[in-house]
């Protein structure tokens, strides 16, 4: 579904992502781990082409995302993400928050979108909360409903950045419920996080990013047992 390779990216002379390639199949959960300013958050940035590459491809359903002439929003409406901050925008309703993109940059009907949206609110347990506006709601449900914006577009791709590290550890578990639900869907996603038992939890592959540079991919029972890196041993023995 998603190959990125040799992707470099220079902030002012400093690189911080170093030739990192990586390939996601339909269905698959990956989880980015590593230490603050590793890159990251970056190499999502980059997927969702927020950021140029300087130099490598990434290539979305075969078709290369980053060629100059390709056109971001049309790739944004196959990419879904969602940040550490949920950016819900504070003066419209759930429902409306939900159902903005897809009326404006989908094209979608307005009905047909406010159908996906109670659907999706119904299948996580939101459906009460469809009027209500942001900050009526606490930070774990603010969360959820910003993922379930980021899926109102049927994205083939979901990328969450750190989605859990700004709650409070009470309302972590009800944001994991819903990506576990998610995986369960089929939904393939790459996700950032500082959670390594939840990242062992759910995903399929974890990749540890040291430096800007991808060290080590495997699955989760490999890394976390039996990581062959010295740098991912020695961060895993830092953040377990
Ligand atoms: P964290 O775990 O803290 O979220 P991260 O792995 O997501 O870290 P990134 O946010 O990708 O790390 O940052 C990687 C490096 O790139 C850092 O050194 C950061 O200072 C730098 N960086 C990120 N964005 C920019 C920017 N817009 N301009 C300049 N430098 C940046
Ligand atoms: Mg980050």
């Amino acid at each position: 579904l998603l190959r990125v390779e040799g992707v470099w990216k220079t902030y002012r002379s400093q690189p911080v992502l170093r030739g990192v390639d990586l390939d996601v199949a339909r269905h698959e959960v990956v989880c980015l781990i590593g230490a603050s300013g590793s890159g990251k958050s970056t190499l999502l940035r980059c997927v969702n082409v927020l950021e140029t590459v300087d130099d490598g491809a990434i290539f979305l359903e075969d078709e290369e995302i980053t060629d100059p002439d390709a056109d971001p929003d049309d790739v944004r409406k196959r990419i879904g993400m969602v940040f550490q901050s949920y950016n819900l925008f504070p003066h419209m309703s759930v429902l409306d928050n939900i159902t903005l993109a897809p009326v404006r940059v989908h094209r979608r009907k307005r009905r047909e979108a406010e159908e996906r949206a109670r659907e999706l609110l119904e299948r996580f347990g939101l459906a009460d909360k469809a009027g209500e506006y942001p900050d009526r709601l606490s930070g774990g449900q603010q969360q959820r409903v910003a993922i379930i914006r980021a899926m109102a577009g049927r994205p083939s791709l979901l990328l969450l950045d750190e989605v859990t590290s700004a709650l409070d550890p009470e309302l972590v578990t009800e944001v994991m419920g819903i990506i576990r639900e998610l995986k369960e869907s089929g939904m393939t996603m790459i996700l950032a996080t500082h959670e390594m038992g939840f990242a062992r939890d759910i995903a399929d592959t974890v990749c540890f990013l040291h430096d800007g540079v991808l060290l080590e991919r495997g699955t989760a029972e490999q890394i976390f047992s039996d990581p062959a890196e010295p740098r991912t041993r020695e961060f895993l023995s830092r953040v377990l």
